[in-house]
């Protein structure tokens, strides 16, 4: 059983506690730890599923 480390940040959106290996908060925001590479991948595939779902609806 791992122990979770109090060392963390806030959800920029929600205001969780997101832990240092956490690059995804549970509401869908990218947290801090996500590096920049991973940040703009990340938003592409969220544009793309906006985008399929604005096509969609
Ligand atoms: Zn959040």
């Amino acid at each position: 059983m791992k122990r979770h480390r109090r060392t963390g940040t806030e959800c920029a959106s929600c205001s969780r506690t997101v832990r240092e290996d956490q690059k995804v908060c549970v509401c869908g925001v990218a947290t801090p730890y996500m590096t920049h590479e991973e940040r703009v991948q990340y938003e592409v595939a969220q544009w793309r599923a906006y985008q399929e779902r604005a096509q969609s609806a």
